[in-house]
């Protein structure tokens, strides 16, 4: 089979690999759709393998590291102890697997798993192997599209926990910084809890484009306006109640504490590579009362199933996200993209 395997750092190639064979608990699904995230590039262009192997022991081939873990497919082969799943039956997987019996499993989320839990690895290839599958991974309803469901793997159930984690709801005003596929699917998310202003920050005029389609009610350019000053003025020099950091960065991270009204949450989901901390300002008025709460990814088959349920019957659509179709062996193609973030590139429809 076809795999995308990262050789060195920056550099991934395509390779000819044998089909993996599901060990206990595990099933093998044969990918319809992958796609590439943010995340994507934080393990190639920033962590060297053996860091990787190193947090997550045992994803290291000795060809290199299996790219991916966003994908949706058909279970192709079910190992022994896996009784859930049969080979046709259409599902996707966490990009995050949890063990399920650690006590982060039972009472926090899977995402934040102790117990052998990890991101998946390998999604991008003609097939990919779930561990944990019974706990992790979701039948795909009929009305679903490989899009749609491709997007709850990761990005949806991100964004929109960043909404739920800093607990936003009906009327509430929030400010999410940065508009790439995450952050528009917290735009998205704000949308569906109910929150009332939402605005959206980036410096690229497509995603915020993509913003208003999405449901911000406000856009801000963050090359042409300064967001801080825009979105205080906006809200009567108050600050805003949920103020989502979507990107990863010591500014997008500092401005969230910024517009924050008194007793208000930054809700921080971009991933912060190998920036070693942020910090914050203490002397402003949103100090007072402040709350933070970090999110991965919320994961397991429960958050799967709800997250496909909200797919196929609510109102939710985030497909516009994709921007662009390539095929499987054009995977070194599409992280050249993605990194360049030229074409107005979101998302990456990857097929075999
Ligand atoms: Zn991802
Ligand atoms: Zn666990």
């Amino acid at each position: 089979m076809q795999a995308c395997i990262k050789t060195a750092n920056g550099k991934v190639e395509m390779m000819d690999l044998p089909v993996p064979e599901p060990g206990e608990g595990e099933i093998v699904i044969k990918m319809s759709m992958a796609t590439v995230c943010g995340t994507d590039m934080h393990f190639l262009d920033e962590f060297i393998n053996e860091m990787v192997n190193g947090i997550y022991p045992g994803v290291l081939r000795p060809e290199g590291l299996p790219m991916g873990h966003e994908a949706v497919g058909t279970v192709h082969s079910v190992g022994p102890g896996v009784t859930r799943f049969q080979p046709g039956d259409r599902v996707i997987s966490s990009c995050l697997v949890g063990c399920g019996k650690c006590h982060e499993c039972m009472t926090v989320d899977f995402s934040v798993c102790s117990g052998g839990g990890r991101v998946m690895f390998g999604c991008q290839a003609e097939y990919y192997t779930a561990p944990f599958a019974e706990l992790n991974t979701a039948k795909v309803p009929d009305g679903v599209s490989d899009e749609a469901a491709v997007l709850a793997t990761d990005i949806i159930s991100t964004g929109f926990g960043a909404i739920e984690r800093a607990g936003a709801g009906f009327g509430d005003s929030v400010a999410i910084f940065a508009q790439g596929p995450l952050g528009l699917c917290a735009t998205a998310g704000a949308r569906a809890r109910g929150c009332g202003l939402i605005i959206a920050v980036d410096a690229v005029p497509e995603r915020l484009e993509m913003s208003k389609k999405l449901g911000a009610n406000i856009v801000i350019n963050a090359k042409e306006k300064d967001a801080v000053s825009e979105i205080l003025n906006m809200t009567g020099g108050d600050g805003v109640d949920v103020a989502v950091e979507a990107v990863g960065t010591q500014p997008t991270f500092e401005a969230c504490t910024r517009v924050l009204r008194r007793g208000g949450t930054v809700s921080s989901i971009g991933v912060y590579g190998l920036t070693p901390q942020v910090s914050m300002p203490t002397i402003v008025r949103s100090f007072l009362h402040r709350k933070i709460v970090t999110t991965l990814c919320p994961s397991g088959r429960d958050r799967m199933e709800h997250l496909l349920a909200l797919l196929q019957n609510g109102s939710v659509d985030l497909t516009p996200l994709f921007t662009h179709r390539l095929k499987l062996a054009d995977m070194p193609k599409a992280y050249d993209l993605f990194r360049a973030k030229t074409e107005g590139v979101l998302k990456i429809a990857v097929t075999p």
